[in-house]
């Protein structure tokens, strides 16, 4: 089983990567909180329990479009490029905070343990349907994402070129480490600063 709490579209890509090159069901859990660009008022909050079975239409999160190509190109530049490009602005390069709030993330990671200790003891039910999960907040609303239909996908589907079931016979979308220094300089200190603890 994967569990994935990443912030970015990287993560997604080796997360939904892993779990359908090698068959291994995943959720992906997170809260989006969006504030007014002008204002700065916040106007949605989405708690998610994201389900990736796999298999064609078991919730690929790339067929669901939550791995935009463009996206994932823009995440891979150096920060000079990035700035360059106008990803985020000027902001790309300053270490904006993001604040976790813990009682919404409780409830994107509960369901998600839930099911897990219901798949690993056989007490689901033979109805129980494994679509995602969304949490309205604001809205004190919860309900159920259907998976959007399969499309000829490089990770879920059969098609030529596609990863999947390939096992350690494909590569996985990991950046190499001079990759990793250049884009995301301060997960590269935080990573290296990590290893060397470690090594203590
Ligand atoms: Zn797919």
């Amino acid at each position: 089983m994967l569990f994935l709490a990443g912030d970015n579209f990287s993560s997604r890509n080796v997360f939904n990567s892993l779990c359908h090159q090698y068959l291994i069901p995943g959720f992906h859990v997170g809260v989006d909180i969006q504030p007014a660009e002008t204002t700065g008022e916040i106007v949605e909050i989405k708690v998610e329990t994201r389900v990736v079975m796999p298999y064609s239409g078991g919730g690929c999160l790339r067929c669901q479009g939550l791995i935009p190509a463009a996206k994932l190109q823009l995440e891979g530049l150096s920060a000079d490029d990035r700035v360059r490009q106008g990803y985020f602005g000027a902001e790309g390069l300053r270490d904006v905070p993001e604040p976790s709030v813990m009682a919404l993330n409780v409830l994107s990671v509960a369901p998600a343990v839930n099911d897990i200790l219901m798949m690993f003891t056989g007490l689901f039910e033979n109805e129980a349907d494994m679509q995602s999960l969304r949490y309205l907040p604001l809205e004190r609303r919860y309900f159920r994402v259907a998976n959007s239909d399969p499309v000829p996908c490089r990770h879920c589907s059969l098609a030529k070129g596609s990863l999947y079931a390939m096992g350690d016979r494909a590569r996985l979308p990991c950046r190499r480490s001079d990759q990793l220094k250049a884009s995301s300089p301060n997960v590269w200190t935080w990573l290296t600063s990590l290893l060397k603890g470690s090594k203590k």
